[in-house]
């Protein structure tokens, strides 16, 4: 076991240290998730919604402790981080109908009945990002153990808190021990006995696009099931038509979010030429008016970076002769700071090519709605995607377009607990949340039976 330190990003203050877990502690978890999940799973589906209800109530009277840690961890202002909780409660809730409610089908068959069943998969690994940490965690584990799952999740090595924190509270609610374990850890030492263990049926894996397609190919040792969600480099489509007023003002809040720090960040607006320049004036006083500081402060909309080593990821991409149009404040001194950043960089450009996970976002020109949905498209991800018109047949004409897994009209909205989310191309594999998320953590089980006819023949 060795020892990783926690840093307040917005102080550089080391917070406190968590033990990180070695390969062989995966072992140890299957093993007890394995027993844990026996019991769950023999539990009448009424009991397990309940405990599902008394985790969502135990996250909710719980909310402002786990708020004010993903603050210290990760920098979340605290409006946010508050947000982030109630989610996740909301997604305990949402799923905590799910025992009751997974059904197989009957299907005709000539000779008897046929009907299936949703088995659960047994143990689910759920490998999570430093972006969102409790709220990601939750999209995993949710459905999973609603599906009649054990779960075990690694967090990101920077933000583990509020995951350690959820799985106490999951115990505490009565969840049998076992079922909800956390493993903080490296990725290359937790993660990858995850991946290469046997009695893990199925990985659920947020982060970059590079160590996704590492996921899928260990996964495929296995023949694991796995569920990716990746990067993003999504585009924010402003056309002519729309207000463009109430577009210019929304923009910073769909690409800086969370410091940009986002997969579902509209880090390229293309704006049609014809308003380009009044488009620029509108964007100037909203991108200097967004509140960057103390993430403890009530009226802060964005917070630092997460570390370090990413503000030195994020920095690289503006160097000195970058083409900034204008920048936002950010505050001086110890911390991760870095201004919201306008560029109007070439095409070509890596920063249009390449997700930064930063504050940073550039606007390109565009003629007619062809050229509109070609750029928006030239790019390997396709995860989000924002349309602002006022004509509703464009809007659904480019929506169609667009390739990408969640695209919001004349909003940014991205993720709601109750829609699907996920990526075309490569931005991910399959979908999380929605109505259909549990189904994606079990096996479908087909079984016959023959019915004699009542005259003795089969
Ligand atoms: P980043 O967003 O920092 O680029 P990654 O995509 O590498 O992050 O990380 C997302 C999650 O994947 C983290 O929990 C990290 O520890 C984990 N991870 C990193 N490398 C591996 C690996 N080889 N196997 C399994 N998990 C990994």
């Amino acid at each position: 076991m060795t020892t990783f330190e926690l840093v307040n990003p917005a102080t550089a203050e080391v917070i406190g240290e968590v033990d990180h877990s070695d390969a062989a502690a995966v072992d140890d978890a299957v093993a007890a998730a394995q027993s844990a999940q026996r019991v769950w799973a023999g539990l009448a589906p009424a009991a397990r919604a309940g405990r599902l209800r008394d985790f969502a109530a135990a996250v909710a009277a719980h909310r402002d402790e786990l708020a004010a840690l993903e603050v210290a961890n990760s920098g979340h202002p605290i409006g946010q981080a508050r947000w982030e909780a109630d989610h996740v409660t909301d997604v305990l809730t949402y799923y905590a109908a799910t025992p009751e409610r997974l059904s197989g089908k009957q299907i005709p068959v000539t000779g008897g009945i046929d009907i299936t069943f949703c088995e659960p998969i047994g143990v689910i690994g759920v490998i999570t990002p430093w972006n969102f940490p409790m709220t990601i965690a939750s999209w995993g584990f949710a459905p999973a153990l609603a599906a009649g799952n054990a779960v075990i999740v690694k967090p990101a090595e920077w933000t583990p808190l509020t995951t350690i924190r959820l799985a106490e509270l999951a115990e505490q609610a009565g969840l049998p021990p076992g079922l909800l374990q956390v493993l903080p850890g490296r990725g290359d030492v937790v993660g990858e006995a995850m991946l290469g263990h046997r009695g893990i049926g199925k990985i659920v894996f947020t982060g970059s696009t590079t160590t996704g397609r590492h996921v899928m190919a260990r996964a495929a040792e296995s023949v694991k099931r796995v569920t990716l969600e990746l990067g993003g480099k999504s585009a924010n489509i402003v056309f002519a038509d729309c207000d463009l007023e109430r577009a210019a003002a929304t923009a910073p809040y769909g690409v800086f979010d969370n410091a940009g720090q986002d997969c579902c960040a509209r880090s390229r607006i293309l704006v049609q030429r014809s308003v380009h320049e009044k488009f620029m004036e509108l964007l100037e006083p909203a991108v200097t008016g967004v509140r960057v500081g103390d993430p403890t402060d009530e009226n802060t909309e964005m917070g630092p970076l997460v570390s370090r080593a990413h503000l030195e990821k994020v920095s690289s991409y503006v160097s000195d002769d970058a083409p900034v149009a204008f920048r936002g404040t950010a505050p001086d001194g110890p911390g991760f700071w870095f201004p919201p950043t306008v560029l109007t960089p070439q095409p070509t450009d890596r920063v249009v090519t390449e997700e930064i996970f930063g504050p940073v976002v550039a606007v390109l020109p565009f003629d007619d709605e062809a050229d509109a949905v070609a750029i928006a498209n030239a790019t390997d991800y396709g995860l989000s995607g924002s349309i602002w018109t006022d004509d509703l047949s464009r809007a659904l004409r480019v929506s169609r377009a667009v390739a990408a897994g969640n695209l919001s009209v004349n909003s940014h909205s991205s993720v709601r607990y109750s829609t699907p989310f996920g990526g075309f191309k490569q931005s991910g594999l399959g979908r999380e949340l929605g109505p259909d998320a549990p189904l994606g953590f079990t096996e479908t089980k087909n079984v016959f039976i023959a019915v004699s006819d009542g005259e003795g023949k089969p």
